[in-house]
């Protein structure tokens, strides 16, 4: 096997491990902030619970269905901000949206677990399903209860 093959069979045990077993899939009974994404394309429900102390991001959960990426995400998600401030929070946001969301040329590889799913690049309608947790995310760092879509209203 060459180690481009190699490469492409560990992203796909990544996505499956992180897909099949979610970290911190749970709701958090104490929840500072929660926020609600929708992905009407694929049909992935993705909610994030956020309790949030003295500025950083103490505990963080989320429940929901969704396809193996959109969970995969999600759960890469979880264990990428865990703990860390809502600051640098909000830096990984933007650059998983600058790597993804609009695939900007030059924009540095994925970093961590989240590299596993560069390939959806390729595949515009599977970006939402690898954004959707980081835009929920977000509305819920920005207190904002309305749902998130991926689609325009
Ligand atoms: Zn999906």
């Amino acid at each position: 096997m060459n180690e481009t093959a190699d490469i492409r069979d560990l992203y796909r045990r990544t996505v499956i491990d992180h897909s099949q077993h979610p970290r911190n899939f749970r709701r958090l009974a104490d929840a500072s902030a929660t926020a609600e994404g929708h992905n009407p394309l694929c049909g992935d429900k993705i909610t994030v619970y956020l309790r949030v102390g003295d500025d950083s991001i103490d505990e963080i959960g989320f429940e929901g269905v969704g396809c193996a990426i959109a969970l995969a995400s999600a759960s890469i998600m979880t264990e990428r901000v865990a703990h860390k401030t809502t600051a640098e929070a909000r830096r990984d946001i933007e650059s998983v949206m600058r790597q993804f969301d609009r695939g900007e040329a030059g924009a540095a590889p994925a970093e961590g677990d989240m590299a596993a799913l560069s390939g959806v690049r390729s595949y515009p309608s599977r970006i939402k399903c690898a954004t959707l947790a980081w835009k929920t995310l977000a509305a819920a760092l920005a207190g904002d209860n309305q749902a998130v879509t991926t689609e325009d209203q």
